[in-house]
């Protein structure tokens, strides 16, 4: 269980390296929202977070959101501060409580269908849902998202879907632990990113949400916007819970 000031002190160390490399990078820091994946950490955990001034969490696992920052008897549901982002792939039963849990930003649109779902609950709760388009830009089979030939054929019918607002692409790069070896696909997602806007606009394109413990510096740098850090501020999830 990782202690209280453990977690105030990793989240600091974190919230520096943003910094460093995005002046390293020219960035501005400001461009880059620190999103603190609680999934398998308890709400006591992201109840230190939020004193320590963090706003942004992430969750991979629907359910686990749901009961955490958005049931009734949440523990978390009194914090209006606390901002859930959505990270996880949304099996299509799961997309109404998906909308329930009034995420600010769902990163891992991965087909179209889960997108029609997902504007039809969006539309029956009256509110416009943030998405990011997650793409597979390495091509590798077990991973999930769009490839960027799917994405180019989907886009339109993305596009036209009246209660999802497509603000940006996301992306998981095969692991390694070398995040040199990232960068060729997060530099890949950029290129993408700057086709779209080509293509269809500035307006939808403004996000790349990119970046995990290891390799977020090396993200940063090739213009990540969003940053999704879990182990590097709360410490190691149980394996078996930790499956992503
Ligand atoms: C778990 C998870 C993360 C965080 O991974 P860490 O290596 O713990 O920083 C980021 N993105 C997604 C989609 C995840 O499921």
């Amino acid at each position: 269980m990782t202690q209280i000031i453990e977690v105030a002190d990793n989240l600091a160390r974190v919230r520096e390296r943003i910094v460093g490399a995005a002046v390293d990078a020219g960035r501005d820091p400001h461009e880059i929202t620190l999103v603190a994946v609680s999934k398998t950490h308890p709400a006591a955990a992201v109840e230190t977070a939020l004193v320590a001034g963090q706003r942004d969490f992430g969750e991979n696992l629907v359910e686990e959101a749901w009961s955490k920052f958005a049931a009734p008897d949440a523990p978390l549901v009194e914090h209006s501060e606390a901002h859930l982002h959505l990270i996880g792939p949304i099996q299509s039963r799961k997309a109404a409580l998906a909308v329930a849990c009034r995420p600010v930003l769902i990163h891992s649109v991965d087909r179209l269908k889960i997108a029609h779902r997902l504007d039809r609950f969006a539309a029956e709760a009256g509110l416009a849902l943030d998405v990011l388009l997650e793409v597979n830009v390495s091509g590798e089979e077990s991973k999930f998202g769009f490839t960027p030939a799917g994405l180019q054929q989907d886009v339109e019918a993305l596009l036209g879907l009246p209660n999802l607002n497509v603000s940006g692409l996301m992306t998981i790069p095969p692991y390694d632990p070398d995040p040199e070896l990232a960068r060729p696909h997060f530099a890949a997602l950029r290129a993408l990113q700057e086709d779209l806007v080509r293509q269809h606009g500035a307006a939808r394109w403004r996000h790349l949400s990119m970046g995990m413990s290891h390799d977020f510096e090396v993200a940063i740098q090739e213009g990540a916007t969003l940053v999704r850090v879990g182990t590097a501020i709360f410490g190691t999830r149980d394996s078996a819970a930790s499956a992503t």
